[in-house]
């Protein structure tokens, strides 16, 4: 392998970034570095043993730096969007903490929030997160009068986001393995061994256990997909 290519280490200090950041990158998406063994296949258990094995030409290194400092802290929407967006930024603050498979849906809340912007009521978005396999938005708005049609709109991105692989848009539903996430059929081994709850409850929060142990899905929906417009 060239001598010019740069240790994986050594690129997330050039990039700025955690190294465990540049990792997820390699094993969730769809980057690879020009110095990625031929044999390694990070969709696979126990890759993480050669990763000093993994080399990152110049090219990669502003390739990764767009994906990990722009892509994926959704800089687009935080200036295109700019307008519904109150980010809280005292200590501890949030911003947008979910994966940019879902960036459509963050520009579908914005326009939405835009359709419900009036003179005396501006309600805007101030952190988004992943929780649960879906994508849950914070609105600041204390209108308790008008608040069904922000309501609605929260629903109506949090159900397609339990359809949408959060990686990468496409397709997806939510998985249960050593964590929940919503992922597409090429994504699902991201979230490892299957429990015995994948494949039957498909919302977080609408299911529970029966008396007999067994899983029930119950419907906690305050409305129906098509009062949602799904
Ligand atoms: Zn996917």
């Amino acid at each position: 392998m060239s001598d010019k290519l740069i240790p994986i280490r050594d690129a997330a200090d050039i990039i700025g970034c955690d190294f465990y950041a540049l990792i997820r990158v390699i094993e969730y998406g769809d980057l690879m570095p020009a110095g990625m063994p031929a044999d390694l296949d990070p969709r696979k258990k126990f890759w993480s043993r050669h990763l000093d094995d993994i080399r990152f030409s110049p090219e990669d290194i502003e390739r990764f730096r767009y994906e990990i400092n722009h892509r994926r802290k959704h800089v687009d929407f935080i200036q295109d969007y700019a307008d519904i967006l109150d980010f809280d930024t005292g200590p501890g603050s949030r911003t947008l903490e979910q994966g940019p498979g879902w960036d459509r849906l963050l520009c579908e809340l914005g326009d939405g929030l835009r359709v419900l912007q009036r003179p005396d009521w501006r309600p805007k978005l101030y952190f988004s997160k992943e929780k649960f396999g879906c994508m849950q938005a914070h609105v600041s708005d204390f209108d308790r009068e008008r608040r069904l049609p922000l309501d609605m709109l929260i629903e109506r991105i949090r159900r397609k986001s339990l359809r949408t692989c959060e990686e990468c848009g496409e397709p997806g539903r939510l998985r249960w393995g050593s964590f929940l996430k919503t992922t597409c059929d090429r994504h699902a081994f991201v979230v490892g061994t299957l429990r015995e709850e994948d494949g039957k409850i498909l919302d977080a929060r609408m299911w529970r256990l029966g008396e007999d142990g067994k899983i029930e899905i119950v419907n906690r929906k305050r409305w129906s997909d098509e009062e949602l417009g799904l």
